[in-house]
């Protein structure tokens, strides 16, 4: 893993003035790295304790969708507005920067009981919390939450009431 951290690249003030945009693509263009990664994730207790995966729009889909193959545990998605067909729960949350809602699929949610939360990174964690919120209100367990990246200064874990595992830690 330690060429992990030399696979994302720093974009600052993007998308807007001000942000220190974590580029997390060049690890999928390292398929070593890409599946030392995966086993990592896959084997960590917060995906072990879980019946599905819930991976976030959209670059949590990458690594959802990667666990789930490797551990063998159904995924479900939680999608941006607009992307979703049928019927949906639906949360709000606010964003590093901006704000914007979640949506899941109320029949995919209704097929298992716990799920464990994926995502690529971990920044102010208003994300992870509406997919926790969306989890919780529709009386399910959340077994925790695995980002590949957790940028510390913004606190983020400090915010969730659940067990949050990430591989990086900056
Ligand atoms: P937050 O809700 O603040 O924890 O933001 C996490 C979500 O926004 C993740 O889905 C990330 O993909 C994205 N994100 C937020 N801040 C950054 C950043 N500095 N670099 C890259 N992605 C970010």
């Amino acid at each position: 893993m330690e060429k992990l951290e030399s696979l994302i690249k720093t974009y600052y003030d993007f998308p807007k003035k001000g942000i220190a945009f974590k580029d997390i693509l060049g690890i999928i263009q390292d398929p070593e790295v890409f599946r030392e990664l995966i086993l990592k994730m896959s084997s960590n207790h917060v995906i072990k304790n879980s019946e599905a995966i819930i991976s976030i729009e959209a670059r949590g889909f990458i690594f959802g969708s990667a666990i789930s193959l490797q551990a063998c545990k159904p995924m479900i998605v939680a999608r941006k507005p607009a992307k979703l067909p049928g019927d949906l729960i639906q949360e709000n949350y606010n964003l590093e920067y901006g704000k914007s809602s979640l949506s899941i699929q109320t029949e995919a949610l209704k097929k298992f009981n716990s799920f464990a939360i994926v995502d690529d990174l971990l920044a102010t964690g208003g994300t992870i919390k509406c997919v926790d919120n969306l989890i919780k209100k529709s009386g399910k367990e959340v077994s925790g939450c695995i980002t590949v990246v957790e940028l510390l200064d913004l606190k983020g874990r400090n915010e969730l009431n659940l067990k949050v595992e990430s591989i990086l830690k900056i």
